[in-house]
């Protein structure tokens, strides 16, 4: 079975690839590092503070549940 070559033949080209990042607290995924610098201050108000994955929802709450009950009513 000959070997699937996905490699892009552009040699010295180096394609910035957009490498997504996700969040550590909520596993919300980003596009940019720059994004997720941003989305982390949400998290930064309260220790343990669950926050709405929605970029334009400002729902927190300190207990999981909450958050989890919040998401299915959305
Ligand atoms: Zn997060
Ligand atoms: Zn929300």
């Amino acid at each position: 079975m000959p070997a699937i070559r996905n490699e892009p033949t552009t040699k010295g080209k180096r394609v910035r690839a957009r490498v997504p990042v996700q969040c550590p607290t909520c596993d919300k995924v980003l596009n940019r590092k720059a994004d997720l610098t941003r989305h982390m201050q949400t998290h930064d108000k309260g220790a343990g503070r669950f926050t709405c994955p929605y970029d334009d929802c400002q729902y927190a709450t300190l207990q999981k549940s909450n958050l989890t009950t919040h998401l299915r009513t959305q």
